[in-house]
């Protein structure tokens, strides 16, 4: 994104006009497109977010935004995003240690040590998720009571 310092105007200053001007610009742009607006607003820049068709959420200047409640829910999408780096982590360990066995090389039993703490570890990981997702599920059924009667 490009700014120029035209909107160069007394008693204000031209970066937050001109930043004005164009989330102003964008908005329209996202409501033509039938976003809605929210009553939230960016954290970094304090624009409201917009909510796409799609059900996306966009800060007119960030662009896709994650939008969370509270302290809370942040704290597990921290938590989830580890949890993911982890797991590609762990799987990249595994990965040399098959290329290790594909290369003709002698498997020492310290590679054997290797490959069962990493399965472990990942093992962990992946009940970590799973007792996370299942605690998520049960939270949203308490916090949105019987909107479905069916299944
Ligand atoms: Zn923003």
């Amino acid at each position: 994104m490009q700014f120029n310092a035209r909107l160069n105007c007394d008693g204000c200053n031209a970066l937050e006009h001109i930043n004005r001007d164009i989330i102003i610009k964008k908005a329209s742009e996202l409501m033509r497109s039938g976003a809605t607006m929210l009553a939230e607003s960016c954290p970094l820049c304090g624009s409201p977010l917009f909510k796409l068709v799609s059900g996306e959420v966009v800060c007119p200047v960030h662009g896709r935004v994650m939008l969370v409640k509270s302290e809370e829910e942040l704290s597990e999408a921290n938590v989830a995003s580890v949890l993911i780096e982890l797991e590609k982590s762990i799987a990249s360990k595994l990965g040399d240690y098959i290329s290790k066995i594909r290369s003709g090389k002698e498997v020492e039993f310290e590679d054997l040590r290797g490959i069962i703490s990493w399965l472990d570890a990942l093992e962990r990981v992946e009940r970590i998720k799973t007792i996370l997702s299942r605690e998520k599920m049960q939270e949203k059924r308490k916090t949105k009571p019987s909107r479905k009667t069916a299944d």
